[in-house]
């Protein structure tokens, strides 16, 4: 994010979806300073394969076609910290700077705890549109995870 850039907000179905995520059991693979986690779309393969798919096909540069290399880039989402906030390269996150990803993964890490009210809605199910809450920023201290 571009330093000055306003942080985005966390809205209450923001946190819904990351605690319902984080309450899953989607699994993460830590590599090489990074956080990778399943795309929706990754659904014929384990994490860990698709992983090291995606890590070789970018490492070579090598894709049969482009829908190869759109499958691959789409397959897993990978995470980054950097200046003590966690950065996605999911879909949603480039469109706003924010996505459950982050936010699921500082709630597994109790780096954050949601509001409470994220935790009212039954896993699986999404919220109904309503007015977001803010909730205070959170400076990852423990970001220090990602680089053991
Ligand atoms: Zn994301």
């Amino acid at each position: 994010m571009t330093p000055g850039t306003k942080e985005p907000d966390r809205t209450l179905p923001g946190w819904t979806a990351a605690y319902q995520w984080a309450s899953s059991n989607a699994k993460s693979i830590k590599r090489n300073q990074k956080v990778f986690v399943a795309s929706e779309s990754l659904q014929n393969m384990d994490l860990k394969t698709a992983v090291r798919m995606q890590q070789d096909q970018f490492q070579r540069a090598s894709w049969e076609s482009f829908d190869q290399y759109k499958e691959s880039r789409n397959s897993v989402w990978s995470l980054t910290v950097e200046d003590n906030r966690i950065d996605c390269n999911c879909p949603v996150y480039m469109k706003s700077n924010i996505c459950k990803h982050p936010l699921a993964m500082e709630i597994r890490l109790s780096i954050s705890e949601p509001p409470a009210q994220a935790k009212t809605v039954p896993l699986g199910e999404k919220r109904k549109r309503g007015r977001p809450i803010s909730a205070p920023f959170l400076l990852l201290k423990k970001s220090a995870w990602l680089f053991n």
